[in-house]
């Protein structure tokens, strides 16, 4: 058995191998040490034929699951090795199989995920310079494909699905991409698989097999190269680890990156799309405020749409148009939705159909599920907006399948498989011998005893029972000259003969056997069901994904209409318009109408970019984070929280938001926020929408003035960028910006004195603030007043070391000179020159032995930052 332990190990290196005896999963050697360091089980040991005793450790089986679990979310594989044959009729050692591979991204534990939210698994391939991208979950059956050729796009592309495990080639590892940050910060387990898996042979043979296909043109792959091995290296590991033909995943959505919303990674954090950034939980996220879904599919769904936003000024109106035939109809909208209620997650029911892990009570949930849907499509007949007709269209009734779930399954089957009490009276004549003959036995025993009481003139005959025996008809000897031929004696005893008869030992079989047989035949016919619904997959995900979809708009509808919202006017002249806009969680979190809304106005013109200065907490970032929110619900196909809306749809998003929880990555505060500010700078286009907060605050009063106004010029100019943008900003100096630089227009958020103190007023007005109130802002927040007479005092001394004029100067300036154009790629060999006057021989030895091709971006600048510091 040892020996068979160790090949099986050395199939399964980087699993821990559960190894079945008996009643337990035993782990030996080092699997042994970790399981019971990470789940604080008792080590012990087992003789095994070595000089030492095997290190051993050992789980019950019927426990498995929430140890494997555990171990799951620390990052680990789980190989399970069962006993294939009955160790009852095995001859010899039993024979054991690993029959699943358990891995983060495949984890089929349905009570473990959350039911809202896709458990992802995805293969990257780093190829060259790009990257072949494939992303699927095994408990819905979607896949999808994609190629990168940019490491930023990749890592934007990871932080939208957050998969739970990656796995990659060796090259992703030395890509550039922080691999530590993902495993730390975003908990996805990376692996890293051997080469073969990536072999374009085998990856294309692969996926022509299992779509059981002649070429890869038929799954629209034909002209994907990386995204061929990103797929078929999935596919390799998925058969690989789950040891099944997986035919509900049936189908890979081949997209590009461009046909949404580039949102990247931090935007989506401090956007709080899914969840939030402190807690990380759903509430107080926008999804928290759109998702009023019925369905655990609608629920998934919605959130993809909230974190990928469409850029088609068509494709959003076809939402919008939906949601806004919903509100139209809101009776029957909420009719459709109480039908919805009950619809179970049909697309994770079909995974466990396909796994064969489906159980009665499953299939019973699926039929009540079924019955919603003829009544679910009456009602959608009477909308006529495209979508929701290709939504109807979409929905098979699936007739046939509720008419045969309801012919075949009870009313209330068991969770077992193989304890009977699955199949319906009528459905099969031979389950019904079978369960009249353990509920009728009796009578037929009384009925038989009856007629041989008859036939014989035996008055006193009788059917007994005995362990020994059976049954059997007892004669008293009084009456033994009327015994007949075909009664065979068993049992002769003082006074009375015991016989039995063909006719008693089949009623006998009937009613002993009856239950196993029973037991077997409705599993049999269960078993028989599933295939069938097995054999219908693809129209069951067909119509779970037009459930899915409807229960999205339907959600959308009822959050627009409990919270006032309004129809966007989606325009692709790039003119934001929004008036009197809220925020749509913040309103939620504070009293409703406590909240003051906002007008929005930004264009590609003269309005392109808004200095907002105004005092702490006077509501500056809550305006900011509004548009930017608003605009990119309209792009979902979402009603907006405002009076009026015209939203000229952007390409991307970006936000810079104070001070980030990339702390703890170890990177000073300024470092992140100038990394991501060149990163902005960098990808932004003239479409997009920047949201900028507090720009150089990291640093000293004057290089982050500085920085602060130097990015300006940069975004304000066409022929740099020209991005539409919402720039917050402490330093009122920047205030000098408007008139001097095209396109650049200063608001504030609006205070009131009041003697020593302030009142917000919330309320957003053209011009510039010209005092920051930090000191009556410190009084609010509780600070000592001797600390702020202090403060005071220093304020008005440094009042004459006044910096505004030295910015004036300079901003007319600014207006004379004409910014320079930026070449990011060319280095600047004049630069170099900065370092003769160097004396520090450490440092230029550092520089001397850098190997420049080996640094990514991120590395080269935090040397530089390094090198720096040392000057
Ligand atoms: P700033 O960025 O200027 O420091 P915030 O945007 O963080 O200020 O706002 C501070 C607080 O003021 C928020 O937490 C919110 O509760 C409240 N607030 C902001 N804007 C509004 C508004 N328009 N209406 C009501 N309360 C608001």
């Amino acid at each position: 058995m040892m020996v068979h332990y160790c090949q099986t190990k050395c199939a399964y290196k980087d699993s821990i191998l559960f190894y079945r005896l008996g009643d337990f999963y035993e782990m030996f050697f080092e699997d042994a040490k970790t399981v019971s360091r990470e789940l604080e089980l008792t080590l012990t040991g087992k003789d095994c034929g070595l000089s030492e005793r095997a290190p051993m450790c050992g789980i019950p089986y019927h426990a498995a699951e929430t140890y494997i679990n555990r171990l799951i979310d620390k990052g680990y594989k789980v190989a399970i090795c069962e006993q294939v044959e009955d160790p009852k009729t095995a001859k010899g050692i039993v024979k054991r199989e690993v029959t699943r591979v358990v891995t983060p991204g495949t984890n089929l534990n349905m009570q473990e995920l959350d039911e809202g939210k896709n458990n992802y698994l995805m293969a990257i391939v780093c190829v060259g310079d790009h990257f072949g991208v494939s992303t699927a979950d095994i408990t819905t059956g979607d896949c999808y494909v994609t190629e990168i050729d940019e490491e930023r796009k990749l890592w934007d592309e990871i932080n939208k699905f957050v998969p739970a495990e990656i796995i990659c080639n060796d090259a992703f590892l030395v890509s550039g991409v922080d691999v530590d940050d993902l495993r730390n910060r975003l908990h996805i387990s990376v692996f890293a698989l051997e080469s073969w898996y990536f072999g374009d042979d085998l990856c294309k043979q692969t996926l022509l097999e299992h779509f059981k296909i002649s070429s890869l043109e038929g799954l629209g792959l034909a002209d994907y190269d990386s995204g061929v091995i990103a797929a078929g290296s999935l596919f390799r590991y998925l058969l690989d680890t789950q040891k099944n033909t997986m035919e509900h995943m049936n189908k890979i959505i081949p997209y590009t990156t461009e046909r949404y919303m580039v949102i990247d990674s931090s935007s989506r954090r401090n956007l709080e799309l899914v969840e939030t950034l402190r807690e990380k939980q759903k509430r107080g996220s926008l999804l928290w405020v759109l998702d009023k879904t019925k369905t655990a599919m609608g629920a998934r769904m919605l959130r993809s749409f909230v974190e990928q936003p469409l850029i088609d000024a068509d494709a959003i109106n076809e939402r919008l148009d939906a949601v806004t035939e919903l509100n139209m109809q809101a009776m029957l909208r909420e009719e459709i939705r109480e039908y919805l209620n009950p619809v179970y997650d049909l697309e994770r029911l079909v995974s466990r159909i396909s796994y064969r892990s489906a159980n009665p009570r499953d299939l019973l949930a699926f039929k009540m599920s079924l019955e919603m849907i003829p009544h679910i499509k009456n009602l959608l007949a009477n909308f006529t907006s495209p979508l929701l007709v290709r939504i109807n269209e979409q929905m098979d009734g699936l007739e046939d399948l509720y008419t045969l779930l309801e012919a075949s399954i009870t009313e209330d089957p068991p969770l077992a498989v193989k304890e009977g009490g699955i199949i319906r009276e009528g459905y099969n004549e031979q389950v019904d011998t079978y369960r009249n003959s353990k509920t009728q036995g009796k009578s037929w025993l009384a009925q038989l005893e009856a007629e041989e009481k008859e036939k014989t003139g035996i008055r006193n005959l009788k059917i007994k029972y005995n362990k020994v025996f059976g049954y059997y008809l007892e004669v008293t000897n009084s009456f033994k000259n009327l015994v007949p031929e075909y009664y065979t004696r068993k049992q002769t005893l003082t006074n009375a003969e015991r016989y039995i008869t063909p006719k008693l030992k089949e009623l006998e079989d009937m009613i002993l056997g009856a239950e196993d047989k029973l037991f077997a035949l409705e599993y049999d016919l269960f078993c028989q069901v599933r295939e069938e619904l097995a054999a219908q997959i693809p129209r069951i995900q067909e119509t779970a994904k037009a459930i899915a979809q409807l229960d999205v708009y339907a959600s959308l509808s009822v959050v627009a209409q409990r919270n006032n919202y309004v129809r966007p006017t989606v325009n692709t002249k790039g003119v934001i318009d929004i008036k009197n806009g809220r925020h749509p969680v913040v309103e939620k979190m504070i009293n409703n109408d406590m909240f003051i809304a906002n007008d929005t106005y930004l264009d590609n013109g003269s309005k392109r970019v808004s200095v907002i200065t105004g005092p702490n907490m006077a509501g500056k970032s809550t305006y900011m984070r509004q548009t930017a929110l608003i605009v990119l619900m309209a792009q979902i196909g979402s009603f907006v929280p405002a009076e009026k809306a015209k939203i000229g749809v952007v390409d991307r998003i970006f936000t810079r938001v104070g001070a980030s929880d990339d702390l703890a990555s170890g990177q000073s505060t300024f470092m992140v926020e100038m990394t991501e500010v060149a990163n902005i700078l960098r990808n932004a286009t003239a479409k997009s929408l920047l949201i900028l907060d507090e720009i150089g605050r990291g640093t000293s009063t004057f290089d982050g003035l500085s920085i602060a106004w130097a990015v300006i010029e940069h975004i304000s100019n066409t022929k740099l960028l020209g991005a539409k943008t919402l720039f917050a900003t402490h330093y009122h100096e920047l205030t000098e910006l408007e008139g001097k630089i095209p396109g650049v227009n200063n608001y504030c958020i609006a205070v009131k004195e009041r003697g020593d103190d302030i009142v917000f007023l919330r309320k957003i007005v053209k011009g510039g603030a010209d005092k920051s109130y930090g000191i009556q802002v410190a009084k609010i927040a509780g600070v000592p007043d001797s600390v702020l007479d202090r403060a005071k005092e220093l304020v008005d001394e440094l009042v004459h070391t006044d910096i505004t004029s030295t910015f004036k100067d300079l901003a007319e300036n600014s207006r004379k000179t004409k910014p320079k154009a930026v070449h990011y790629d060319e280095v600047d060999l004049e630069q170099i020159s900065l370092f003769d006057t160097v004396q520090d021989q450490d440092i230029i030895e550092e520089l001397k032995n850098l190997d420049i091709t080996m640094l990514t971006p991120m590395d080269a600048m935090n040397t530089l930052y390094r090198l720096q510091n040392k000057l």
